[in-house]
């Protein structure tokens, strides 16, 4: 098994002494629009300082967490994947690069400095010796492409951006079950206890970390799809810049529909009527946007099925709305499946809160999300409002006990909302 050594453990305390430091989808987008060698180059320096900075934090929480939550076995077999990972990111930089590489990369700082800094601006010693502000400011603006154009790229370079990108598939890979065995381990915890409840302070370290998660698996994907060269029109990354919300809307009823009908064995189950305008498009990260509307949708589903039997020749239908406003788009998906209890909807917001027959944790289900097959995670609602949240959206629930629930998910315009970083 993994260890964490006392050298490891230092570094880690000591990483976890700086600041975050966010990226918005705008400067994601601004950054990635035609990258050369260098500026990748440049990207995976600043991810060999950012990611260890985002783990680091996540490794001290872990250790801290409380009522003893610390010492479940599962807790600490994610402590160590964090740990594992931040290893393998600090010592990257120093194994793999070439002397050259290494005068290269010092050169590129000083010059990009000089070109985007401030005066007088604060001179944060950073862990790797680089300047805070510079690598906040730069790293990520387009500055870089003006300083960095036109230069030719040594060969070393480019396996270095190769072998790095490997290099951070391989950590993504890694920590592909965190959610289910975070989750294990928070019902290591409830049997300890003998308890059903999970506290308040317990649901805001779940938040806390699956937002970082989301963060940390956004940096680390369109860094990876980015080294893989030019994709799909319209695409920077994993970004899309013209997201059609009418077709992704369509395609996550299509999907919940057909699990909903396959999970009850319906013929035709209730049907989804879309208003949206065809032609409305919008910056986005497609696979956070069809990951929210299917969890709504396959709730909206669950709750009409149940409401009125799986006998039923025709269940009132599902309405999904979008609206567009100048801020933001509002996408609104009503059910007549009966709405939630009063007392019930402060609930549906925790972790592991369902009314379905429990599913049994298996951790092929989550590769990169947490997709349950229709119900019974309780993880659908709280970590689509995560997703909504960390681009400056949000996503509110509510019911009308007797009839049923409206949810609305906003999703920012702006797209220049700071990352949230717990
Ligand atoms: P899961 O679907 O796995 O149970 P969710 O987080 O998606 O987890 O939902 C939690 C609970 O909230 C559901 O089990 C259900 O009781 C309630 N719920 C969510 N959406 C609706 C809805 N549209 N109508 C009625 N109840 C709902
Ligand atoms: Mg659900």
């Amino acid at each position: 098994m993994y260890r964490i050594s006392p050298q490891l453990s230092e570094k880690i305390k000591h990483f976890a002494t700086f600041p975050q430091t966010g990226v918005s989808l705008r400067q994601m987008v601004m950054f990635g629009q035609n990258p050369t060698q260098g500026t990748l180059f440049k990207a995976s320096q600043f991810l060999s300082e950012e990611l260890p900075i985002r783990l680091a934090h996540r490794v001290k929480e872990l250790e801290e967490l409380p009522h003893n939550l610390s010492d479940m076995p599962s807790i600490i077999r994610v402590k160590n994947w964090y740990a594992q990972s931040f290893q393998d990111l600090v010592e990257f930089p120093s194994k793999e690069m070439t002397p050259a590489l290494k005068d290269l990369a010092k050169s590129m700082n000083r010059q990009t400095e000089m070109q985007a800094l401030p005066e007088n601006s604060p001179n944060l010693a950073m862990p790797n010796g680089n300047n805070h502000t510079g690598r906040k400011g730069v790293s990520l603006s387009h500055r870089y492409h003006s300083a960095m154009d036109g230069q030719e790229w040594p060969g070393d370079m480019h396996t270095y951006n190769e072998k790095f990108t490997k290099m951070i598939e391989a950590v993504k890979r890694r920590h592909d079950p965190v959610v289910t065995t975070v989750a294990q381990g928070i019902l290591e915890f409830k049997q300890a206890k003998r308890s059903h409840l999970v506290d308040t302070d317990v649901q805001a370290f779940l938040d806390r970390f699956y937002m970082s998660r989301i963060g940390i698996r956004m940096l680390i994907g369109q860094h990876i799809a980015l080294n893989k060269g030019p994709s799909r029109k319209d695409y920077v990354g994993i970004i899309c810049t013209k997201t059609n919300l009418a077709d992704m809307a369509q395609e996550a009823i299509d999907n919940a529909k057909f699990i909903c009908e396959d999970y009850y064995g319906l013929f035709r189950g209730p049907e989804v009527h879309l208003h949206c305008k065809k032609d409305l498009e919008f910056m986005y990260v497609p696979s956070h946007l069809s990951h929210m509307l299917f969890e709504l949708l396959k709730n909206s589903l669950r709750a009409v099925v149940e409401q009125y039997g799986t006998e039923c020749d025709e269940y009132p239908p599902i309405k999904l709305i979008v609206a567009q406003g100048k801020e933001d788009i509002a996408i609104k998906i009503s059910d007549e499946g009966g709405g939630i209890p009063r007392s019930g909807v402060p609930l549906v917001w925790t972790y592991m809160y369902t009314t379905a027959p429990s599913q049994h944790l298996d951790p092929t289900f989550d590769k990169s999300d947490f997709k349950a097959p229709m119900a019974g995670f309780g993880y659908g609602l709280p970590i689509s409002r995560l997703y909504a949240r960390y681009f400056g959206g949000d996503l509110k629930l509510i019911s009308m006990e007797g009839y049923g629930t409206d949810v609305y998910l906003h999703l920012n315009r702006i797209s220049n909302s700071d990352e949230p970083l717990p």
